[in-house]
């Protein structure tokens, strides 16, 4: 690689989206000379927190809650996966982001839910399709740009990092190419990597998130290669359990239309229904919810030989849940939906197998009835989701895919965002933040704490290390 351009500063930022610009405007208000270089050329570059639908909360919990209780939550839901500490600091700071946010300008508004007393402004959550353009995630991003560049730091569009340079065991310096090929080399007190996880890159992928990521829906930017993990690694860093993903089960034809992307999903159908394999047979436990079905389907032999049954009651209540429901917004989208008035003819249409998928659904009703759901295989949970019966006719099917948005494994950080070697040692200089990082979210139960405070937590914290330090 030909390094021909050299760029010093004091604290530079690799990654542009929230985590990272949180990171360069903190330092920029402590003084800091700030560079952020983002690999992406164009002006709106697109990335996970340009898409976002914006809403701040802790495991689906308010950030306004006591955060003794948030951090308790943050341990529960990941079945004390997370590391204390940033259980702790994500708990603690999600308000003080936020406050930060509204002082540099960002606007919220309440969410319809009652976890959601923070979403951005305007929200972003549309019917059918990519409608990011001067919604939450695109205005938020460019206020803090404007302020970054009234404090005399900017963003390098087009350049992409590619491997960190270590000098007497401290990160000094960063190589990588920009978008024209030529090679640039980057000099600085403190590097911050902020590159927004790996969920893009399937040799990363596979194994760890799924047995097959071709067959899993991107429900993201495409921008997470996994660039930092490699880097840090290769630095000498540690990585968290690499597995899990946010994420959500989806129709299977957003994989062909974009109106059915990054909405409606089909979770409350199948938390209140099922979802079965082609033998017509229950393979998880759909009462834990989307995220941890749609990593349950990512480790199936083939992620997409999977259906959502409901019947009409499920359809008409659970099926208008929340925001941008799947009824309507499914039909008016074209996504594919079986409907019959016998479950033997449902199964035919869908591809199931008949004698499957009726034996499935007595076995599952009668568990309904008498209360006896943990004794079906798989066991069916009911803290977090109620179980409906299936004997309303018209029945349902519905073809699923598994949406991956996020990573929940990454780079090994303390609450200060300090990359940490696999003994826990500091990296001297190099720090990380957002959906690069691990140590918060995943785990055996795939646990979701939330992507937004987790990356803005975590810019917020390595920021204000690396002021403290100097
Ligand atoms: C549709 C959708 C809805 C969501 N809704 C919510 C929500 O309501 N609440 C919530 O909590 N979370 C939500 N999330 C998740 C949340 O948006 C993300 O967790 C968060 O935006 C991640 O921020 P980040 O800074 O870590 O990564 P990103 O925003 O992805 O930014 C990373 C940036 O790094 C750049 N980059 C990558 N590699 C390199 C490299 N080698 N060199 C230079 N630059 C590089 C990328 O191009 C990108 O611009 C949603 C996500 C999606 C996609």
């Amino acid at each position: 690689m030909s390094t021909d351009e050299l760029l010093v500063c004091d604290v530079a930022v690799i990654g542009a989206g929230i985590s990272g610009m949180i990171a360069a405007l903190r330092s920029a208000q402590g003084g800091r000379r700030v560079l952020v270089f983002e690999k992406t050329p164009d002006q709106r570059y697109i990335c996970n927190s340009r898409l976002t639908a914006g809403i701040w909360h802790c495991c689906l919990t308010d950030i306004l809650d006591d955060p003794a209780v948030l951090a308790s939550r943050i341990m529960d839901v990941t079945g004390g996966n997370a590391r204390p500490d940033l259980a702790k600091a994500v708990a603690t700071d999600g308000i003080r982001v936020v406050r930060w946010m509204q002082s540099v300008g960002i606007r919220f508004i309440k969410g319809p839910n009652h976890y959601q007393s923070f979403m951005l402004s305007p929200p972003t959550i549309t019917p059918q399709g990519r409608q990011w353009e001067g919604r939450g995630g695109d205005v938020m991003l460019r206020t803090f740009e404007d302020e970054l560049n009234k404090l005399g730091g900017k963003i390098l569009r087009g350049h992409r990092a590619l491997e960190l340079v270590k000098s007497e065991g401290k990160v000094t310096s960063f190589a990588g190419q920009k978008a024209d090929g030529v090679g640039f080399r980057v000099q600085a007190k403190a590097v911050v990597i902020a590159d927004g996880g790996f969920q893009a890159n399937p040799e990363l992928t596979r194994g760890p998130v799924s047995r097959d990521p071709s067959r899993l829906l991107q429900r993201n930017a495409a921008t997470g290669m996994g660039d930092g993990l490699k880097m840090a690694q290769a630095a000498g860093a540690g990585v968290s359990d690499l597995r899990g993903f946010y994420g959500h089960v989806q129709s299977r034809d957003a994989l062909r239309t974009d109106k059915l992307w990054p909405y409606a999903w089909l979770d409350y159908l199948l938390g209140a229904g099922m979802i079965v394999g082609p033998d017509g047979k229950r393979f998880t436990d759909e009462g834990l919810g989307g995220t941890v079905v749609a990593n349950e389907m990512a480790q199936l032999p083939d992620p997409l030989d999977t259906t959502v049954i409901a019947d009409e009651r499920i359809w008409a209540e659970r099926g208008t849940f929340n925001m941008v429901p799947p009824n309507p917004w499914l039909e008016r989208g074209g996504g594919t939906i079986h409907r019959a008035s016998t479950l033997e003819e449902l199964a035919s249409k869908a591809g199931i197998d008949p004698a499957g998928l009726v034996a499935q659904v007595k076995a599952y009703n009668d568990a309904v009835r008498t209360q006896e759901l943990q004794r079906l295989v798989p066991p069916r949970s009911t803290h977090k989701l109620d179980a409906y019966p299936i004997e309303k006719a018209p029945f349902y099917a519905f073809p699923a895919v598994a949406g991956i948005t996020y990573t929940m494994g990454g780079i090994s950080i303390d609450a200060n965002g300090r990359v940490l070697t696999p003994d826990g040692d500091p990296i001297a200089g190099l720090y990380a933040a957002g959906c690069a990082t691990g140590g918060l979210e995943g785990g055996e139960k795939k646990g979701y704490v939330g992507g937004l405070v987790k990356s803005s937590v975590t810019g917020l914290r390595a920021a204000e290390a690396i002021l403290a330090e100097a």
